[in-house]
């Protein structure tokens, strides 16, 4: 029978991904049948070794899921099915949930059984003596049946302060009927560094062995410290989700785990060498959540790599390490240097060269430049999140550069009738050459209208505009010192699909606002489009 038992390969820690089954115990996250095989092929592809599907028998979409995984072919993951060791006082042969688990036909069957005494009695009401069997049982069955058996120990780190003989029973339970791997669980996720350390390195003293894994949560905000804890003290499997989904504050992170492994632990990993796909794999399965990615996520982040202020920005444009503590490109990021009032020559040189533009540092145009941005971020303007409306400014002024559409004018009306509905429309002029086109379009709200207007306007000509989705629309009241004139600025996120762009516009009318970083964002697409040709 093949297992998970302690390869030779010095320093090698398995991966076992649970953003199917835990992660979608996650506030918001859920995935169709159809998002979890693309999934599985994402993650197989990234290299990880074990992918838990799901639970058979918890709900129909996880038996459905099984049932079409078995045609997907992995290069290298092997996917696991979770469920729980057999009832009290039902024979393991008979017991229908264990059956369940033999059904979905996978290589690798994840077992939980329990740890903490308080929970065999008071919630299974059940005998010490009996878990035990319970849990040689089921592990016994599935190995005769030519299962890989990973045994999760449920509460273990809980269970241990609270009996450690009886918690290393249970161990010893799953280990002697062919469990492959022992995996420790801070179930409740509230374990510190130090204790997970010291017990971990008690288990593997006593199952020297035995594969030891380790299953943390995030709810003391140690998520990933207390696994790497466990890795330091000899375990050799780690599970967690990507980007961290799971129930409550989630589980022990992947996206974080598998780099510090790697890049500061000097660990050896099966997807080592796919790093560099990692931030994409994290937006990935962001993107397939309906999540916004977090920019603040330690080596994936938006932000993780992102300077602000002429002394960082500076430090960094000569020497990249001097405020980076790796190379982002080894997890797939890059540098951002983030343009403020703060910042000065060298980061927009900078930025300049991140966004794919040659600038020569003594143009006069550069002067001009730096002075418009700083007037315009006095008027409310912002650049922060907003790098295409950055580009397209920087473009007009050191090339000239021009939107390839004219729009003539615009107007946008709200209406409501009696009580009922709001119902806004919003007209366009648009020059195409010697053509003037004139669309009218209608929408609940007025900025919706607005879009509709200019994409049908603008569409004819260019088509690529169809793929542009607004991911985002963000409305600030900013306080520009300016007195009584309050300036409304419009931050909007768009997407087509491969890329995310932030445009700004800013106003003391909203509508205006909204325009200007709707054509902002619509001219970004273009120039993208026109660069790849
Ligand atoms: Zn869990």
């Amino acid at each position: 029978m093949s297992t998970a038992s302690k390869s030779p390969t010095p320093g090698l820690v398995l991966a076992y991904d649970t953003t199917l089954r835990d992660g979608t115990q996650g506030e918001g996250v859920s995935f169709s049948v159809a998002a979890k095989l693309r999934l599985v092929e994402k993650l197989d592809l990234f290299s990880l070794d074990y992918i838990e599907g799901g639970w058979p028998g918890s709900n129909p979409r996880d038996e459905e899921f099984f049932e079409q995984a078995r045609d997907v072919k992995l290069k290298h993951a092997k996917l696991a099915a979770f469920g729980s060791t057999r009832r009290a006082k039902t024979p393991v042969a008979e017991d229908a949930q264990v059956r369940l688990l033999l059904d979905a036909r996978t290589p690798v069957v994840t077992i939980f059984g329990k740890t903490w005494l308080m929970h065999v009695t008071e919630v299974l009401r059940t005998t010490a003596e009996e878990n035990l069997a319970m849990i040689g049982d089921t592990v016994r069955h599935l190995a005769q049946n030519k299962r890989e058996v990973i045994y999760d120990a449920e509460h273990f780190f809980d269970g241990y302060k609270d009996n450690p003989e009886y918690a290393l029973k249970t161990l010893a339970a799953a280990h002697e009927a062919g469990a492959g791997c022992l995996t420790l669980c801070d179930t409740n996720g509230g374990s510190l560094v130090p204790e997970v350390r010291e017990i971990t390195a008690a288990v593997v003293k006593k199952f020297p062995k035995a594969r030891i894994g380790l299953h943390c949560h995030n709810d003391a905000g140690l998520g990933v410290a207390v696994t790497l804890a466990g890795v330091e003290a000899g375990g050799t499997l780690v599970q967690g989700t990507i980007n961290g989904y799971g129930e409550r504050n989630g589980n022990a992170n992947l996206t974080t785990i598998l780099p510090n492994l790697a890049l500061k632990m000097k660990r050896t990993l099966h997807c080592g060498k796919n790093l560099p796909g990692l931030r994409d794999l994290s937006h990935f399965v962001d993107e397939l959540a309906n999540f916004r990615p977090d920019a603040k996520a330690p080596y994936v982040g938006a932000s993780a790599f992102a300077h602000k202020g002429g002394v960082h920005a500076d430090a960094a444009n000569k020497v990249a390490r001097s405020y980076e503590h790796i190379d982002p490109a080894l997890v797939g990021n890059q540098t951002r240097v983030l343009v403020s009032d703060m910042s000065g020559r060298s980061s927009v040189m900078m930025k300049a060269r991140e966004l794919g533009l040659e600038v020569d540092a003594k143009s006069p145009r550069l002067k001009d430049f730096l002075t418009e941005v700083k007037a315009r971020e006095f008027r409310g303007y912002q650049y922060e999140a907003a790098d295409a409306s950055f580009l397209l400014l920087l473009k007009k002024f050191l090339e000239n550069w021009r939107e390839p559409f004219d729009v003539l004018g615009y107007r946008v009306m709200v209406e409501r009738e009696g009580q009922g509905l709001m119902l806004s429309e919003a007209t366009v002029k648009v020059k195409n050459g010697e053509e003037v086109r004139l669309e009218v379009a209608e929408d609940a709200g007025p900025v919706g209208a607005l879009d509709r207007a200019l994409r049908k306007a603008l569409e004819p000509k260019f088509p690529t505009l169809r793929d542009v989705h607004l991911s985002d629309f963000n409305v600030r009241i900013v306080d520009t010192g300016q007195g009584a004139q309050a300036v409304i600025r419009v931050l909007v996120e768009s997407t087509d699909g491969h890329e995310r762009w932030g445009t700004v516009g800013a106003s003391a009318n909203i509508m205006a606002a909204s325009y200007e970083a709707l054509c902002d964002s619509y001219a970004y697409k273009l120039l993208r489009d026109a660069r790849k040709k």
